[in-house]
């Protein structure tokens, strides 16, 4: 049979017409499977927060913005307190439900723009954009205090937790995020040292590094 280039057209164009949408709605599936699969390796399974990977992907982004525009930020590193006593004490799924609940309790207690991620078993890190030291401090106080205060919910046991947190901000242009995170985590330690569920600031001058006890 001849066909016309009527024909043709419309042979194509019906073409079109039925493979078109078949085409779109797996792109659509395809990009949502895509989606789905980046928030899985960004995000902490147990928590819904982000995870150590998902938290160098934003907080290197952060960092790179503020040190652009030269303003403040400052990092927290936050351990919770004798975690494993309460794993021996009630069991590993009681451990799992207060992460779950720390996690939400220290969410509620933050801005959208900071940045919150689990970076290990009991280990949290906060990014605060804007925040300068004194402000920093403030929130950490408050973020203990919150804990602190907190009576953690499971089906057969009403638990308490204490929580300790280290606080480093930038002071060179050339510091990087993990010069940063050290400082944090060095100023975590001193808060264990010096007895746990406290804050401690990590002060730094030309000649040494002080350690500030910011509560108790
Ligand atoms: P410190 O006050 O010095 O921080 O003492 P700690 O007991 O909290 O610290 P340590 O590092 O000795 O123990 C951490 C514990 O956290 C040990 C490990 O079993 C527990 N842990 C790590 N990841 C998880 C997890 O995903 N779920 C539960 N339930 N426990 C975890
Ligand atoms: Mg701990
Ligand atoms: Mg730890």
């Amino acid at each position: 049979m001849l066909a016309g280039t009527v024909h043709a057209f419309s042979y194509l164009f019906i073409i079109i017409l039925v493979t078109g949408p078949a085409f779109g709605f797996f792109w659509m599936v395809s990009r949502h499977l895509q989606y789905d699969l980046q928030e899985l390796t960004l995000k902490d399974q147990l928590t819904g927060i982000l995870n150590r990977r998902g938290f160098d992907s934003l907080a290197h982004r952060e960092f790179l913005k503020r040190n652009k525009l030269k303003k403040h930020l400052t990092v927290m590193m936050l351990d919770i307190d004798h975690f494993k006593k309460i794993n021996d004490n009630f069991g590993h799924h009681i451990g799992d439900q207060i992460l779950i609940e720390f996690s939400t309790l220290i969410s509620q207690c933050l801005r959208p723009s900071d940045i919150f991620a689990r970076v290990a078993g009991e280990e949290f890190v906060i990014v605060l954009p804007f925040h300068d030291e004194s402000e920093a401090v403030n929130k950490a106080k408050q973020l203990v205090k919150s804990v602190e205060l907190h009576l953690f919910n499971s089906d057969q046991y009403k638990i308490r937790v204490t929580t300790s947190i280290g606080v480093a901000s930038i002071h060179s242009q050339s510091e990087t995020l993990d010069d940063l995170l050290l400082k944090a985590d060095q100023a975590l330690y001193a808060s264990k040292n010096s007895g746990r569920n406290q804050v401690t600031l990590f002060e730094t001058n030309t000649i040494m590094h002080n350690f500030i006890l910011a509560t108790n």
